[in-house]
């Protein structure tokens, strides 16, 4: 199978026409909306994406998308290295009207008639992919980076409020 580097800009149309295959390496550095979430953007993203028509007559593009990010962790709020691993199935389409009609298992590209940006497309399958809560998914990688167990002197910190909240009653009662 012919494999072309991964060029900036493709026509959709046209490589469909071509059932064209895209593979290489993005840099992360190039994905900005991708790139603001992450720790950080060393890095690349595998692209592997073909292009043509299907038995119905749609046109696609589809492949996969492979790389490793670092997200923070919203439990203990250390590193997250995370893969990403996406299949991509769009069909392509001229309108709203036209993505409407699409089967389910197709996403809709909505692909102008000239050349779009292969990296928008790869961030946009990127940026669908991540969690919207980032979590290690075994508790213990927590504990490595310092959640763990409420220890008793944050228990007694707890507490406290309550203890607050007793004494301040009286106090809300006079001045009702
Ligand atoms: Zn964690």
């Amino acid at each position: 199978m012919l494999t072309l580097s991964l060029p900036n800009k493709i026509n959709p149309w046209q490589l469909v026409a071509d059932h064209g295959r895209l593979t290489g390496d993005l840099a992360l550095a190039e994905l900005p909306r991708l790139a603001a979430l992450l720790n950080q953007t060393n890095g690349v993203v595998n692209v592997t994406l073909t292009a043509g028509m299907d038995g119905q007559g749609l046109r696609f593009i589809a492949g996969r998308l492979h790389t490793m990010v670092e997200l923070t962790c919203q439990r203990c709020l250390g590193p997250l290295q995370l893969p990403l691993e996406v299949t991509v199935h769009l069909g392509l389409v001229h309108s709203e009207a036209e993505a409407d009609r699409l089967p389910d298992d197709y996403e809709p590209l909505l692909a102008p008639d000239g050349l779009m940006a292969v990296a928008d497309l790869v961030e946009d399958e990127l940026l669908l992919a991540l969690p919207q809560i980032p979590r290690h998914a075994d508790q213990r990688e927590c504990e490595v980076h310092g959640y763990g167990a409420p220890d008793p002197a944050f228990i007694t910190e707890q507490r406290r409020p309550f203890g607050l909240l007793a004494s301040l009653l009286p106090d809300s009662k006079r001045s009702s």
